[in-house]
């Protein structure tokens, strides 16, 4: 058994976080950069992977399985894993009801049926937020495991579905659910790191590449099969200096004795 597991994972939102959670439709500039993470940083991170040999986890919306089937068909003839991230990327809490975030979610499963020939068995929500229907949603689509919430740091857990946080009494965790979480952190994703932002101008990138590898060895030396998930955007992480950023984390981390780099699917399976 390893030490440590790594999850590397992808989320191919391609132009669809620009249209559905973004509202930037209109907008050809932002749009564009969503066509370079399909054109330009998918295949990049797709090259590392390979020279690596490393099997990774994409989670992919629909819209992009149906607008760049070519871009999305390369993922998965490499070995890789495609698991859900909604249809359209919208978020959780802003569906006017549970109707339409089902049918949005059914939309997405038949998506990656078409494309894999087999159902997803895991999702990750757009944004990272579930709305008070999605625990239920994925029970009764039959999902084994989701990767949005943040309740650990490196070990999997059951999500709690009944639980309550009313203003004026304490908080009731609830009840374990089926689904298996394999727990996210903002602390490990390159949008929030990496992102342009106007009002924030441009982040020491080295440096958060160096927060990502202590991460890993704090949860090597401290922390018993602990789970290592980092999330990343082939329109973020897919620039050219960030993918030999990236080409040096996962090489020193792997120079570390019984690390195992595997899918989320295989990570909750062993749960
Ligand atoms: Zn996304």
């Amino acid at each position: 058994m390893s030490r440590a597991t790594v999850c590397l994972t992808v989320d191919f939102d391609g132009v669809s976080s620009w249209i559905h959670s973004f509202g930037e439709a209109d907008s050809p500039t932002n749009l564009s950069r969503g066509l370079f993470g399909v054109d330009t940083g998918a295949p990049r991170l797709l090259d590392l992977f390979d020279e690596h040999d490393i099997e990774t986890t994409w989670f992919v919306p629909g819209h992009t399985i149906e607008s760049f089937p070519d871009a999305v068909e390369s993922v998965w003839t490499a070995g890789h894993d495609i698991q859900h991230h909604g249809w359209s990327h919208t978020r959780p809490g802003t569906y006017p009801d549970e109707a339409s975030e089902r049918a949005d979610i059914k939309r997405g499963i038949e998506a990656i049926e078409s494309l894999t020939g087999r159902r997803p068995t895991g999702y990750r929500s757009p944004s990272w937020d579930f709305s008070e229907n999605t625990l239920s949603l994925l029970e009764a689509f039959d999902f084994e495991w989701d990767s949005s919430q943040m309740g650990t740091e490196f070990h999997p857990y059951p999500l709690r579905k009944g639980w309550q946080a009313p203003p004026d009494a304490p908080f009731e965790r609830g009840e374990a659910s089926a689904i298996v979480e394999v727990p996210v952190s903002w602390q490990r994703d390159d949008f929030p790191a990496f992102a342009f932002n106007r009002q924030r101008g441009f982040a020491d990138e080295p440096a958060v590449f160096d927060m990502w590898q202590s991460q890993f060895e704090w949860m090597y030396r401290n922390v018993d099969n602990g789970v290592y998930v980092l999330t990343m955007h082939p329109q973020i992480m897919g620039y050219s200096h960030r993918v030999e950023l990236l080409d040096s984390l996962i090489e020193t981390i792997a120079e570390y004795p019984e690390v195992e780099f595997t899918t989320v699917d295989a990570v909750s399976e062993g749960v």
